[in-house]
């Protein structure tokens, strides 16, 4: 038996979520089974254990979606006993039981070797948040965005697809703008390379078809009305990398950006991009993301605090990133 987080759900009732013991016939089909040592908090697992959005797509449901651990038995010819891999996405923690336990059944295909430029924790540290702020950058770069091309805004700057964008694209160097509601995280938000920090209330207010063009490229990790604010203010030819919706789901703009300033608006999805994707963004990860920088935005928590820190996502009271130490 191992010990799991299950968020369950009768029809018609409310979810319940705690720690069980499962057994191996509870896991899913897979040909891989996994010891998971490590993980990490994302706001989509403090969606699926506060119930706030319907994430979750069968009950029970083991939340997690992503793990670093090692490999106890492989059907699978690419993986053998004691290797370590890496997950991220693919719907576990969704779908398929995911890793806030101390076993797992995953398709093989899912899975990459721990890339060997990082330790499991580092890799947790940056977990679906930092590989999806890597996606945003690649997008930016594939837009020919350069450093020196002007100011490059960040939002949700303190949390965790922020925190690592910011370190990356600073990094590269861009003059990168964070865009907070924790204004007192503004030395954090330095630290990490931010050359200013902006009130995130300045991109919340009612929106202009267009605004003052302030910047050539922004990563956006919260929809709603600050997407549309951003994509109004982006100066003439630049882009917006959107991958959140902490902030809303919905998007109340116009197309004046698009058609009179030429603005191009780029969507990212990290849990099903494809395999040569995700080397590709873990090998740029491991080339360009300041380890120094990683570390200050990653604090480790216990497995029995998972389920609180779950909830807190979703309150924006997390900083940067969390690992948890699993096994
Ligand atoms: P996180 O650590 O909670 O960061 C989100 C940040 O957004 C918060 O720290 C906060 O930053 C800001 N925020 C929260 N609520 C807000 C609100 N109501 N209005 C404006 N800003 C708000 O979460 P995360 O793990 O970085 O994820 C960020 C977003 O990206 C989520 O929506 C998540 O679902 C999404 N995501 C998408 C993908 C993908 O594949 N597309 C992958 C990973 C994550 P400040 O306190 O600094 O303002």
């Amino acid at each position: 038996a191992f010990r799991a987080v299950v968020i369950d759900k009768a029809d018609g009732e409310a979810q319940s979520v705690g720690f069980k013991m499962l057994d191996d016939v509870d896991l899913m089909e897979g040909d891989v089974t996994v010891r998971v040592e490590r993980s990490t908090v994302n706001y989509k697992d403090g969606l699926a254990i506060t119930g706030r959005a319907p994430v979750v797509r069968r009950f029970p449901m083991v939340p997690g979606v992503d793990a670093v651990g090692v490999v106890e038995s492989s059907e699978a010819a690419l993986f053998a006993p004691g290797d370590r891999v890496l997950l991220n996405g693919w719907g576990v923690g969704e779908a398929h039981l995911g890793a806030f336990a101390e076993r797992a059944r995953w398709k093989s295909d899912w899975l990459l070797p721990l890339p060997a430029g990082f330790s499991p924790d580092e890799a947790m540290a940056i977990g679906t948040a930092g590989y999806t702020a890597m996606l945003a950058v690649l997008a930016l770069e594939r837009h020919d965005i350069k450093p020196g091309a002007g100011p490059v805004l960040v939002t949700g700057a303190a949390g965790g697809v922020g925190s690592v964008a910011i370190a990356l694209l600073a990094g590269l160097g861009h003059h990168v703008v964070a865009s907070t509601g924790r204004l007192e995280e503004a030395d954090y938000l330095k630290s990490l390379g931010a050359a200013e920090v902006i009130d995130r209330s300045s991109l919340a207010g009612p929106v202009k078809p267009l605004a003052r063009e302030r910047w050539i490229g922004a990563i956006d990790a919260v929809g709603g009305a600050t997407l549309a604010n951003i994509l109004s203010m982006i100066r003439y030819d630049g882009a917006v990398a959107a991958c959140g919706m902490a902030g809303g789901l919905d998007l109340p703009g116009s197309v004046a950006p698009f058609i009179l300033r030429g603005v191009t608006l780029y969507g990212i999805d990290s849990v099903y991009a494809p395999k040569p994707v995700r080397i590709a963004a873990w090998e740029r990860l491991d080339r360009d993301l300041d380890r120094a920088k990683l570390a200050r935005a990653m604090r480790r928590i216990p497995f029995d605090d998972v389920i609180d820190a779950a909830r807190d996502i979703v309150d924006g009271k997390i900083r940067g990133r969390l690992v948890v130490e699993i096994g």
